[in-house]
């Protein structure tokens, strides 16, 4: 097993290294908004929305994520300095989750819509970028799980050889071993999250405002909860509380809890509550200023190379193969039946 550089490169004429810990952080968040961008549009939110909610939810997901990690480190902590130079590690997930979804709801609040849909058009992205970040791990040779001992088992993506072992003792110094490789573990687990999660999504299998953002909480929540146990770097309360793993099991606990009571509220009721409005979200284009119609409409007659784009479109429609294009989900009436048949 080699070992990986935690720099990718360092700035030519500068002595300021950029660490693959940062460059896969800035593709995961870019990959997420790319995602939210596209279930957006599935939800018929304004063109705008991913990027909205990205500058809403990233600088208070990265605050909090140092936060929640300097409040259970607090000793190794002794000036403000320290506390905000990043740089020299310590960022965690779940206090960024928490900021993050804090951001989501400012924006709601300033939009007047309800935050789930929100939440929901942000959760398979944000799964994906926790695939892509978590190989900064790797290359940081951290958030590794206990010591392997049988040479057998000394293969990646099983174990990883960690080159600096912070363990006291750690017998991987003496012989060589390695650790389990957790990283990978929680990458692959959060790309089978995504994958569900963009299913549900682009075939519009649920019932509920939310539910998507539910399914994800419930999922991350079971699985970082038990890859966490395995873990030998956790955050602390006290000395046998892994906090990260009382929050997951809070979390999964308060997703079942809401899901059984509000099946049986909804049979009280004898309809479906929160229900999923894929109008909820749109705004009819009668609310844009009139200059601005007046220009798309002046640019529509204007414009021959237009038409023939929307014939193509159409034609795109109308061969329906199976798979769900992006035509298609612009499409109103294939929507309408999608949905239909499902029901
Ligand atoms: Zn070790």
């Amino acid at each position: 097993m080699n070992l990986p550089d935690r720099i990718a490169f360092t700035i030519p004429g500068t002595e300021f290294a950029v660490y693959w810990y940062a460059i896969l952080i800035t593709l995961g968040i870019i990959a997420a908004v790319v995602i939210a961008g596209l279930c957006a549009k599935i939800r018929r939110m304004p063109k705008d929305t991913a990027i909205d909610l990205c500058l809403a939810a990233v600088p208070l997901g990265l605050i909090f994520a140092r936060l929640y990690y300097v409040l259970f480190e607090l000793e190794s902590f002794t000036t403000f300095a320290d506390i905000i130079n990043v740089r020299s590690g310590g960022l965690a997930i779940p206090g960024g989750i928490i900021g993050g979804f804090l951001g989501v709801c400012i924006y709601s609040l300033i939009k007047k819509k309800r935050v789930m849909g929100y939440a929901d058009i942000i959760a398979p992205g944000l799964a994906l970028a926790q695939a892509i970040g978590r190989w900064g791990n790797f290359f940081n040779q951290e958030a590794y799980g206990v010591a392997v001992t049988n040479p057998k088992l000394l293969f990646f993506p099983f174990a990883v050889r960690i080159e600096n072992c912070a363990l006291d003792g750690c017998e991987c110094t003496v012989a060589q071993h390695g650790h389990l490789a957790t990283f990978f573990y929680e990458s692959m687990f959060c790309l089978i999250i995504f994958a569900v999660l963009m299913f549900l999504t682009v075939r519009k299998k649920m019932k509920h405002n939310g539910d998507i953002f539910l399914v994800y909480a419930l999922l991350y929540s079971l699985g970082r909860g038990v890859i966490e146990g395995f873990r030998t770097d956790s955050l602390m309360l006290g000395e046998h509380i892994r906090v990260t793993q009382l929050l997951c099991a809070v979390i999964f606990v308060t997703v079942v809890l809401i899901i059984v009571i509000r099946a049986i509220l909804e049979k009280r009721a004898g309809h479906v509550l929160c229900a999923m409005d894929y109008d909820e979200y749109y705004i009819p284009d009668d609310s844009k200023n009139v200059e601005e119609v007046t220009a798309e409409e002046d640019l529509e007659h204007s414009d021959s190379d237009d038409d023939e784009d929307e014939t193509e479109f159409f034609e795109d429609v109308e061969d329906g193969d199976g798979v769900h294009t992006d035509s298609e989900i612009e499409n109103e009436d294939s929507t309408v039946t999608d949905t239909d048949s499902q029901d």
